[in-house]
């Protein structure tokens, strides 16, 4: 039994359909009816594609052994392995916990009222709503929280911003701020977080590393930081404060508010539960990429399992992750986070070659999770 049907639950399914198809029956649960990848939600944001292009139905999983399930779930009992949803409740042999980072934006006073969240897909449909009438003042891109998904994104909402504003002629009328409590823009590759730096300053994008928002003052429509400063603002875009999910924290799985797990397996402390992706506290960050190099790594741990085969070597922490870097370029960094002793990464730079590339990695995991 898979809960949640993100990066992490997608790949562990489509990996069980591959390689157990005979010997395991798979139940995959998640509350909505259809996926969208994260970077999409950049597209939606700026008005580039309307939500409607960019879902991938859950009802196309075709999969003989992989029964998917639109339910929400209500409680998690780890010892039992029991899972209660809206709909029915399941004992499972096998549980996997896939589901995610929740977005908690009233974490941060003032911001409901004051500002906008863009990171969820309902929140990117409303900034699509609000950009168009917005001609002149100050826009923030604010990240909330130390810990989010995706740490290129908000830098990547920035110089995306900075085209949409040009394109429309109102670029001169608009200062961007972008104010993250990262040191640097990727805090693994210093050469990527170099070229992401002057590529904010030769866009005269304000870039305030190491900084916290604490509240907005939406009357005022200032955002107070947490050594003092003010930034007073006309937009401000968020990066709400990430969460794992209530049932999560309720079903007692969590220490210090994320899945503990062991990092080459991704076994929790309950027999034959396991945990992927942006619930964990695997020692990587949260990323789609990640979540799905996760899955592979654990439905080799449960194939080897399973089939009473020696155990596969422990998650290597590798991925790639992409940067859109505005007028049609994307850049990559090829992560690797656990092999060696020290993380490493190779940063190439942005060209048009990577922008494909970066849209053949959504094709080819749309057919490989949906297809049959
Ligand atoms: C703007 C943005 C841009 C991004 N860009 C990239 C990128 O370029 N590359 C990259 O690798 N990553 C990117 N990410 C990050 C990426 O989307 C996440 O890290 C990834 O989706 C995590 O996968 P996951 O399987 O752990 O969780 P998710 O993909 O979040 O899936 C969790 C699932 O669980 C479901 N769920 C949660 N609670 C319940 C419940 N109670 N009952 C039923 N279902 C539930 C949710 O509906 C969801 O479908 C981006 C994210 C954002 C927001």
């Amino acid at each position: 039994m898979i809960l949640g049907a993100g990066f992490g639950g997608l790949e562990l399914s489509a990996r069980l359909a591959e390689d157990l198809a005979d010997d395991v029956r798979v139940t995959l649960i998640d509350q909505n009816d259809s996926f969208i990848f994260g970077f999409a939600k950049l597209d939606v944001m700026f008005g580039r594609r309307g939500p409607d292009e960019v879902r991938l139905f859950y009802r196309d999983i075709a999969k003989p052994n992989v029964q998917f399930r639109q339910e929400t779930v209500l409680s998690i009992d780890p010892q039992a392995r029991r899972v209660r949803t809206d709909r029915a409740t399941y004992d499972a042999d096998i549980l996997v916990v896939a589901l995610g980072a929740d977005l908690d934006p009233g974490a941060t006073p003032g911001l409901v009222e004051g500002g906008h969240e863009f990171y969820s897909t309902q929140g990117a449909e409303s900034v699509a709503n609000v950009l168009p009438s917005f001609q002149a003042g100050v826009a923030v891109i604010g990240v909330l929280g130390p810990v989010f998904k995706c740490p290129p994104a908000p830098n990547e909402a920035a110089l995306m911003l900075h085209d949409y504003l040009s394109e429309r002629g109102v670029r001169d009328a608009v200062t961007i701020h972008l104010v993250n409590p990262l040191g640097s823009p990727i805090p693994v590759s210093e050469e990527t977080s170099a070229a992401i730096v002057s590529m904010l300053a030769e866009r005269g994008i304000e870039h305030w590393p190491s900084s916290q928002v604490e509240r907005l003052d939406p009357a005022a429509k200032v955002a107070h930081l947490a050594d003092g400063r003010r930034l007073p603002f006309d937009l401000f875009l968020a990066v709400p404060v990430h969460r794992a999910p209530a049932v999560v924290l309720d079903a007692g799985l969590t220490e210090d508010g994320w899945i503990p797990v062991d990092p080459a397996t991704f076994a929790t402390r309950f027999p034959a539960v396991y945990a992927v992706g942006d619930v964990t506290n695997a020692p990587v960050p949260r990323a789609g990429t990640i979540a799905e190099g996760e899955a592979a790594t654990l439905a080799d741990v449960l194939l080897a399992t399973l089939k009473g085969r020696p155990q596969p070597p422990p998650y290597s922490g590798a991925a790639v992750c992409y940067i859109e870097t505005g007028g049609g370029t994307v850049a990559k960094v090829d992560v690797d986070f656990l092999s060696g002793a020290e993380p490493t990464a190779v940063f190439t730079a942005p060209s048009a070659e990577v922008a494909e590339e970066k849209r053949r990695f959504g094709s080819v995991r749309a057919q490989r999770w949906f297809g049959d």
